[in-house]
């Protein structure tokens, strides 16, 4: 059952909360009523002594939207958040653990939506090149001749060490070997949902597609009790899986309610040659087979035509947006103000670091805030809080985990960013959120929790068992350099 309190009404104003949130974006005015009213928003019932209080110049908590809370304090107990509370009442409080954050703006931990953790192993390994001839010679001759579970914990490590370092606490990923990738997840501490790749072709790990679904399936059974993660099917693309592999995913997908995560409309060749060989869009192909619905997770979407775009609206698809790797491939553009107008979920991934090159969610904020504008002809396109929503709150309703992650919410796991916005080159500060999207990177996150549970503590990694790991990577590294040297010989 949730802990959350979503729909309450506030004892003096008499305003719901979602009245607030409505005020809150209607004018100054009512932002500031509602800063005044903060402090008595309801939280949950505190212990006599609390695990740990955190400080901070600023907080934004996502919900209620817009807004900035300044000189506030977030009490967080069995990593959940029970509450904000301004410093003053703050001071009263008894806690095990204080940590004050004098220069820095605490937001919800970042969730990227879509990736290939393992792929880091092959960051930069080609580059330059279209979407077909990347996979067709560089990218699936690589992995048919290295992807194994050693080559997917070291991979995974290295992706997971990157994004918590980056203020990432949950990721969406999609690669061989879900069970080891998970299992490095929860040796991390870090909330995933781990999509088991199902195609037609035998791959890494899985002879026929009914083998990867049954290992799929003992995985989702193996992690039922593990709050950190969670399971999706992942059938590849609609040009990798044929309408019977499909008719099971939907099937099995609908008996036990989970999510299916697939590329889709990733670029225009993919919908013209769908065309050509069907007749049918592969959306709408989709459709026909039963798959469009709100677990349905729709990766990339550069291509939107009106009838899209209805289907997307009508059956709530949750969109997930690529932009660095869709500009490297020249994909094409997701037309994200657009999917937004009509009120269409839109969550941000990084997708693998062989297309990006990095998991840098700063940077993929950015990248996605200005490709919002050009696209569009708008500069209000994708403000800064619209943008922050889709990196947390958005993603988290994406992957069907908004209960319990995506906003600084009592009831909620405590997953949380501090980002230190002390340094020169961001100076002054007049709107943080506006700083986090427009001038701040990776580097300057200070601290992550996932759960309560510190994973970085003043700039540094608080992950065991990290000695080792660059050896590891360099000597994935060598042996893939030589490979892929006599391959193009
Ligand atoms: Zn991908």
């Amino acid at each position: 059952m949730s802990l959350l309190n979503r729909h309450y009404t506030h004892p003096r104003s008499g305003l719901t909360n979602t009245e607030m949130k409505c005020h809150c974006t209607q004018s100054k005015a009512n932002v500031i009523l509602l800063r005044m009213i903060q402090d008595e928003l309801p939280m949950l019932s505190l212990p006599d002594s609390i695990d740990l209080l955190i400080s901070a110049r600023w907080i934004v908590p996502v919900v209620p939207a817009d807004q900035v809370l300044e000189n506030h304090a977030i009490i967080v107990h069995q990593g959940r958040i029970l509450g904000i509370v301004s410093q003053a009442r703050a001071a009263e409080l008894q806690a095990r653990e204080r940590r004050e954050l004098p220069n820095h703006v605490l937001i919800p931990g970042l969730i990227n939506a879509h990736g290939h953790a393992a792929m880091s192993l092959f960051r930069g390994l080609a580059d330059d090149l279209p979407l077909m001839s990347w996979l067709n010679d560089h990218i699936w001759p690589a992995e048919g001749r290295w992807v194994s579970e050693a080559f997917v914990r070291t991979g995974t490590r290295l992706a997971v060490s990157e994004m918590l370092r980056g203020g990432t606490t949950c990721f969406a990923d999609m690669y061989f070997y879900p069970e080891t990738a998970a299992q490095v997840a929860i040796e991390a501490g870090m909330r995933a949902q781990l999509a088991f790749p199902v195609v037609d072709n035998p791959i890494p790990g899985a002879q026929n597609s009914a083998e990867a679904i049954s290992k799929g399936l003992r995985l989702h059974d193996d992690s039922k009790h593990n709050e950190l993660i969670s399971i999706a099917f992942g059938p590849h693309a609609p040009y990798t899986v044929g309408d019977e592999t499909l008719i099971r995913v939907r099937t099995l997908a609908d008996e036990l309610e989970l999510p299916v995560h697939m590329h889709v409309h990733e670029t225009a060749f993919e919908v013209e040659e769908a065309v050509r060989q069907s007749g049918m869009r592969p959306l709408q192909r989709l459709r026909e087979l039963g798959l469009l619905s709100p677990r349905l997770q729709a990766v990339h979407m550069t291509q939107i035509d009106d009838q899209d775009l209805r289907l997307l609206d009508d059956f709530g698809v949750q969109i997930i947006h690529c932009p660095e790797s869709n500009m490297k491939l020249a994909s094409g553009f997701c037309p994200v103000q657009r999917l937004l107008d009509n009120g269409i979920n839109v969550a941000l991934g990084t997708d693998g670091a062989a297309s990006n090159n990095d998991l840098d969610m700063f940077g993929e904020l950015r990248t996605a805030a200005l490709l919002a504008k050009g696209v569009s002809g708008q500069p209000t396109a994708l403000n800064a809080h619209s943008a922050l929503r889709m990196a947390t709150l958005s993603g988290a309703q994406a992957l069907g985990i908004a209960e319990q992650t995506g906003s600084l919410e009592p009831g909620k796991f405590a997953d949380m960013v501090a980002v230190d916005l002390s340094a020169l080159p961001l100076q002054p500060v007049y709107h943080p959120v506006s700083q986090l999207l427009y001038t701040c990177n990776a580097s300057q996150v200070s601290d992550v929790w996932v759960a309560g549970r510190q994973k970085v503590r003043s700039g540094q990694l608080q992950l065991a068992d990290q000695d080792g790991l660059l050896e590891a990577v360099n000597e994935w590294a060598q042996q893939i350099q030589i490979g892929d040297e006599q391959h193009d010989a």
